[in-house]
């Protein structure tokens, strides 16, 4: 659902690539698509490969790209900006086809939510002359493939940006302000740091999500209808989250391991300590507990985040 608009373009700015591939096409591609169409400074051409051809027909119905190609090899031939929207576990593959078709001095980014395995898969194969400047706007919703995007799903989120030591300074710029002009605020982290971060703020509450999801659903059947009966209390709100597409999360954790583990570890910990507290009737314990969520809440509401 749209929240914003985007900012207005500056008249006359020079669009920031000339030919722009968006390798893949779902909620995210797609988004890229339509605020690249919406502002019009961002790419003077935008070409869109998908998987499958419905998703192809579908990018052609929609109109949000100008060149719609099945074949990534000619998705990427002439373009100075690409940008790897798939599941971060189809990236060392498709990196592994288009790279001897990269043209040189293109600038490769990505929006990937791990960060340390999109350095893992794609720096070993990056042709000499071509720049890699890994992306991960912190902006998404539940649902997934072209009609879900929309252009303002970038205003006001963060991009965090995760360069290589020695990434092309001209090419970081581009990328950060490509973001800007999509509305973003642009962080810069190393790649570690990133995976560390999203970790807990991510990936471990779509684990819950997911895994409370599955418990609910293992209870008999007559309390599986209660539980749908009641679902407007603290349960919807993980089943929105667990709606999310499977083989986008299964690529995230996948290629998260270590980091989403320790925070998985950390968590049980403190999970069974409020367990603990519950059973010994630790009322202050308890009431510290709920304070600090309703303080990280404020946090974000504060911050315009939440
Ligand atoms: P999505 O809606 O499921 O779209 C994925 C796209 O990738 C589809 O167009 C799909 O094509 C294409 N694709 C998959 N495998 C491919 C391959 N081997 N070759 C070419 N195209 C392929 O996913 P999304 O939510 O946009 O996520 C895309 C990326 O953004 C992921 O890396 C994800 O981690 C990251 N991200 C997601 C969110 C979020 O909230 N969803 C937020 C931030 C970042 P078909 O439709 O033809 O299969």
């Amino acid at each position: 659902m749209p929240v914003a608009s985007n900012p207005p373009r500056a008249p006359g700015a020079t669009p920031l690539f000339n030919r722009l591939c968006l390798l893949g096409v779902g909620l995210i591609g797609s988004s890229i698509a339509r605020v690249a169409r919406a502002r019009g400074d961002l790419a003077r051409t935008v070409v869109a490969h998908a998987k499958t051809g419905a998703t192809l027909d579908r990018v052609r119905e929609l109109g949000i790209a100008d060149v719609v190609e099945e074949d990534p090899e000619r998705a990427v031939q002439g373009c100075d900006g690409v940008i790897f929207c798939v599941p971060v576990g189809a990236y060392a593959g498709l990196m592994a086809q288009v790279a001897p078709h990269l043209m040189r001095g293109a600038i490769i980014t990505d929006v990937g939510s791990t960060k340390g395995s999109v350095v893992r898969d794609l720096s070993p194969l990056l042709p000499e002359g071509v720049h890699l400047v890994p992306a991960h706007p912190m902006a998404g919703t539940e649902y997934s493939g072209p009609d879900a995007g929309f252009a303002e799903l970038f205003q006001g989120r963060y991009v965090i940006i995760t360069p290589l030591p020695d990434s092309d300074p001209a090419a970081i710029e581009t990328v950060r302000e490509f973001w800007r002009r999509a509305g973003s605020m642009i962080e810069t982290m190393d790649p570690a740091t990133h995976d560390k971060v999203v970790a807990i703020v991510s990936h471990l509450p779509h684990l819950l999500a997911f895994t409370i999801c599955s418990t609910a659903d293992d209870l008999a059947e007559e309390t599986k209808e209660a539980v749908l009966k009641f679902a407007a209390s603290g349960f919807r709100d993980f089943t929105r989250i667990a709606a999310s597409d499977p083989t986008m999360w299964r690529d995230v954790f996948l290629n998260n391991r270590e980091a989403l583990l320790e925070m998985l570890a950390r968590f049980t910990e403190d999970a069974q300590a409020l367990g603990r507290a519950v059973r010994w009737g630790e009322a202050d314990y308890i009431e510290d507990r709920i304070r600090r969520g309703r303080k990280i809440r404020k946090g974000l509401i504060d911050r315009k985040q939440a």
